[in-house]
């Protein structure tokens, strides 16, 4: 056994991980990296950039068979499915070597490829390596949650760890989980030419404003989608080519391919954390608003935390752990400010609170201000007017956004810096936007928030007539 001591250790060489280990050698700390799998972890190998290159096939494709309406000839898309995975691996390997191995031992780190467990409080043992480290950082992210379903156990499926390398195009893909995975790969699919049937235990895309929601499962639906919803699923059976799910109010789906995507699991099974002292909760490990775990050597950041699973949030808590372990800087991580989106066309984007939630917050103190992309005129100019963005406002501060409609991923952007920095409505209004921009769709909602307040106003409109009496 080979002994090592370090500063800092991180097992996971994921996003969160990887911004540890870049961040805190980068400074002077000497750092220890384990990753067992893949380096880059989940989002570059088998989520965020897989998912995001598939899209973009789809997206174009969809493009092809719909040219039409801007004056050029609409073509039923000639979809070769194995290219467009050669595609998604080309973007990979396009990404792979700011992930490296190699750049990071550029930097300093020791990457040691094993999984880690720990043995004592501050020791974790990786293959036939024994780590001692004055502090651990715990990012060993989630896998694919493939509950005990009746049957599943002796039928074929995929997850998102393997159906990126599906090479054959699947006639008829069932996918159980209607939640932002679920609702990506199934319009990326149908766009490339499958059938697709969504079939989801409560409502899909249930965690988001359901107004917005729905404009985003109108649309699959108008592509195609079977989405079937308070379908709980009873039964899978079948073989490979041919897989029927029956679900508990007694319909039957069957397809040629299966994807599981109703939820996460945190990776903690591996880790040992009772050797260390460290507690976890029903959706990873416990930890307290500095991301520490209850041992307080141990930090846990990214989707082994159990909060919001994204890789912006991995890479927000690695700025929280450099602060506090580097630094000794009180650092505490915050949610109210975090974004997500889901890259569905149209997009779905939020940050805040959703419509719902600041309601029930503030009560009659809340005031929703909205505008429609029907009228944006870039978005008329490129025919993409479905959607809305409407912000939840008390006294003049937003306190959520929600964006349905084109590059809303984009456009929730400035709201999180407005939440994040506790900006006024003023603000954003007095912003000057270029003409035309999707972008300008931001600026006329804070203006929406205002227009009543000055042109329903009697007291604006008398000192206007009294200035206009007096003026030369
Ligand atoms: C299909 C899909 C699409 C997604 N799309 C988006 C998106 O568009 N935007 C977004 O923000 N998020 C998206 N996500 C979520 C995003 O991928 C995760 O939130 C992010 O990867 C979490 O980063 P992490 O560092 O916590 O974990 P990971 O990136 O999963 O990294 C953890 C690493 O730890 C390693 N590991 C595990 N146990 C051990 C151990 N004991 N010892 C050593 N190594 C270990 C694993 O092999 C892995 O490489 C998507 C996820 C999926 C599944």
């Amino acid at each position: 056994m080979q002994e090592l001591k370090t500063d800092i250790l991180v097992i996971g060489a994921g996003s969160g991980g990887l911004s540890v280990a870049a961040g805190a050698s980068q400074m002077g700390a000497d750092v220890i990296l384990l990753e067992g799998h893949k380096m880059g972890g989940d989002c570059l190998n088998f989520g965020c950039i897989p998912s995001k290159a598939l899209i973009a096939s789809g997206k174009t494709a969809h493009s092809q068979a719909h040219a039409s309406a801007f004056g050029v000839a609409d073509v039923a898309p000639q979809i070769d499915y194995a290219a467009a995975k050669d595609h998604v691996h080309d973007v990979i390997a396009q990404i792979e070597p700011m992930d490296s191995q190699e750049r990071f031992e550029g930097f300093g780190v020791k990457v040691i490829r094993e999984y880690g467990s720990f043995v004592s409080p501050t020791q974790v043992q990786a293959g036939d390596h024994l780590i001692s480290a004055r502090r651990v950082v715990v990012a060993t992210g989630s896998s694919p949650l493939v509950p005990p379903l009746p049957g599943l156990d002796q039928v074929p499926y995929y997850t998102n760890e393997t159906i990126f390398d599906l090479r054959e195009k699947p006639e008829h893909l069932l996918i159980i989980g209607g939640g932002p995975i679920g609702m990506e790969m199934a319009q990326a699919h149908i766009r490339l030419g499958c059938k697709v049937t969504v079939i989801e235990g409560m409502k899909a895309l249930g965690k988001d404003d359901p107004e917005a929601a729905s404009i985003v499962l109108d649309s699959l639906r108008a592509e195609g989608v079977a989405i079937q919803e308070d379908a709980m699923v009873a039964q899978i059976r079948g073989k490979a080519g041919a897989v029927e799910v029956a679900t508990e109010n007694g319909e039957i789906y069957a397809g040629s391919h299966l994807l599981m995507a109703v939820g996460r699991k945190a990776n903690i099974d591996q880790l040992k954390l009772e050797a260390a002292g460290i507690e976890r909760t029903r959706t990873g490990i416990k930890v307290d608003d500095s991301l520490r775990t209850t041992n307080r050597k141990v930090y846990a950041i990214g989707d082994v935390a159990g909060g919001l699973q994204f890789t912006h949030v991995a890479g927000y808590h690695a700025g929280i752990i450099i602060r506090s372990a580097l630094f000794s800087l009180p650092s505490k991580a915050k949610t109210a400010h975090i974004p997500w989106a889901t890259y569905t066309d149209p997009e779905l984007a939020q940050v805040g609170l959703t419509e719902a939630q600041a309601h029930e917050q503030f009560g009659d103190t809340l005031e929703v201000a909205r505008f429609g992309y029907n009228h944006n005129d870039r978005a008329i100019s490129e025919r993409k007017t479905k959607g809305f963005i409407k912000v939840m406002v008390v006294k003049g501060r937003p306190v959520g956004a929600t964006i349905v409609g084109h590059q809303a991923g984009e456009l929730i952007n400035l709201w999180s810096l407005a939440l994040a920095n506790n900006l006024k409505m003023g603000q954003i209004a007095a912003m000057v936007s270029p003409y035309p921009t999707i972008g300008e769709l931001n600026k006329r909602v804070a203006g929406a928030y205002f227009s009543p307040r000055l042109f329903e106003n009697q007291t604006v409109k008398r000192v206007v007539r009294f200035v206009q009496r007096w003026i030369p």
